[in-house]
């Protein structure tokens, strides 16, 4: 790819197919010149009081809350999200905002107990930040780094998705609406190899927040490694959803749909395997069965639709390959015609080692894999290079607590699927990534420890 060319990104509608708009893409000399304007941005805003950067910070929350329908209606058309979940989106894009402003005046060293003197811990700003987001959650993904990192001081440049650029260009638009300062907050979209690459190997670019696949997730930190660039990555997951004979299957059943086919399983905590006690797994599946009929799928602008169309025809093409014709399974329906649809899928009879069983398969596609018993569910849970998530779904509250402890996932859920808050860390173990985001620790991640101790002794003679 050259990279000094200009180009231009077509975004489509994933459920028509038509395009919905043309964005030119950021070139790395494009990616020079706004690291050059975030340096310049940061240097002011990291000088502000505390209270003003919060203010500034809460009013760039009331404007985003001020546009959330109009954000949402851009989200359904550029990503085909449903449009009840796009609503949450923005709101999250708002909630975010809100709690890293809450944040500025509360990001406090320490001070440490030594002889002669005072010891202080001062927590400063990393400096120009590059947020690297996927298709998947265009708008919260590119939140949870943006939020915190301006509230701890940096400036960011946020590198959307090649498919999806067009909520997080407005956002920035709305941030200077909010009155943030030019430059301090600006979207750079293009291709992940052009203007991603560009940020990660720029030594102007203290950190990168990469979200997205394993694969370029390895890319971002072999590159970034030359300057020592500070890295969180968060990447895939093929969590397990873990069924005990002692659980209430009915609730079970009734919630193991939407847990993989939320955002058409395009959710990197997506519960794709269910483990299933053998004893209860065939009642399990009488109950399945007619939940996953019932998920409605269709036009995501209509309030009625569970699930909208996979992103694209690549993603498409991606997930059909996991799903051999006449496979064993449960299958719902989806529309036919224009758009990239593809109907909730499950299949049973799967060998635990198959690629449809250990691969991310980023659409609404879950397998049933029996288990004997705790010790059984446990190896099977861990069975997986990810560890991003997980549910466990039992009424004896020792084996949830022995199961959390055992299964190595960073989110995991008793008797629901929860599992990302903005007030609650988030960031997976194993291929899953490094580092969390989200929570009350979020602001630190964009901070560097200085340690300062101040003689009480005077100068040495
Ligand atoms: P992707 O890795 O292909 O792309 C992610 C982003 O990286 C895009 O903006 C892309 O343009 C950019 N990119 C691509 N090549 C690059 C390069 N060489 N240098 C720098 N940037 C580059 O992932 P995707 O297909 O957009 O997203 C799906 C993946 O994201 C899934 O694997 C999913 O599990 C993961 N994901 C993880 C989380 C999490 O929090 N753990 C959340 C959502 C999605």
């Amino acid at each position: 790819m050259r990279t000094h060319l200009s180009y231009e990104l077509q975004v489509l509608n994933p459920a028509t197919e038509e395009v919905v708009a043309t964005v030119p893409g950021a070139t790395a000399a494009d990616v020079d010149a706004a690291v050059a304007r975030a340096t310049r941005a940061q240097a002011h805003w990291a000088a502000l009081a505390p209270g003003d950067r919060a203010r500034l910070l809460r009013r760039f929350a009331a404007t985003v809350d001020g546009h959330l329908e109009e954000l949402a209606r851009l989200e359904v058309r550029e990503a085909g999200h449903t449009i009840g979940n796009a609503r949450w989106e923005a709101g999250n894009v708002r909630d975010l905002l809100d709690y890293a402003a809450g944040g500025v005046e509360r990001l406090t060293g320490r001070q440490i107990p030594v002889a002669g003197g005072l010891d202080v811990t001062i927590l400063e700003p990393l400096g120009v930040v590059g947020v690297i987001a996927p298709w998947n959650f265009p708008m919260p993904i590119a939140a949870w780094g943006t939020a915190p990192a301006l509230a701890a001081g940096n400036a960011v440049l946020l590198k959307p998705a090649e498919t999806t650029p067009l909520t997080a260009l407005r956002l920035a638009g709305l941030a200077l609406e909010a009155g943030l300062p030019e430059g301090l907050f600006q979207v750079l979209p293009g291709h992940g190899t052009v203007a991603g690459d560009a940020l990660v190997g720029h030594p102007g670019v203290a950190k990168i927040v990469f979200t997205g696949s394993a694969t370029v997730g390895r890319q971002v930190m072999a590159k970034g490694s030359a300057l020592l660039k500070r890295v969180t990555l968060e990447l895939g997951g093929k969590s397990p959803n873990i069924v005990f004979a002692d659980a209430d299957l009915e609730t079970a059943a009734a919630a193991a749909p939407m847990s993989f086919l939320d955002n058409s399983g395009q959710d990197c905590c997506a519960r794709t395997r269910i483990l299933v006690q053998r004893s209860v797994h065939d009642r399990f599946l009488e109950l399945l069965a007619p939940a996953i009929e019932a998920v409605t799928v269709g036009d995501p602008g209509d309030e009625k639709s569970q699930m909208g169309p996979l992103i694209s025809a690549t993603q498409l093409r991606r997930v059909r390959s996991y799903v051999p014709e006449g496979a064993d399974g449960i299958r719902g329906k989806a529309p036919e015609g224009p758009g990239f649809w593809f109907p909730p899928t499950v299949l049973t009879g799967v060998d635990p080692g198959a690629r449809v069983a250990v691969e991310e398969v980023f659409g609404p596609v879950a397998v049933v894999l029996p288990f004997d018993d705790e010790a059984d569910a446990v190896r099977l849970a861990n069975a997986t290079d990810y560890g991003l998530s997980g549910s466990i779904w039992t009424r004896d509250v020792g084996r949830a607590l022995r199961v959390s402890q055992a299964v190595r996932a960073g989110n995991l859920s008793v008797n629901s699927h929860s599992s990302v808050r903005y007030w609650t860390p988030f960031g997976g173990y194993k291929q899953s990534g490094i580092g969390r985001e989200l929570g009350p620790d979020a602001l630190t991640a964009f901070t560097e420890t200085k340690n300062v101790f101040i003689s009480t002794e005077g100068p040495a003679q």
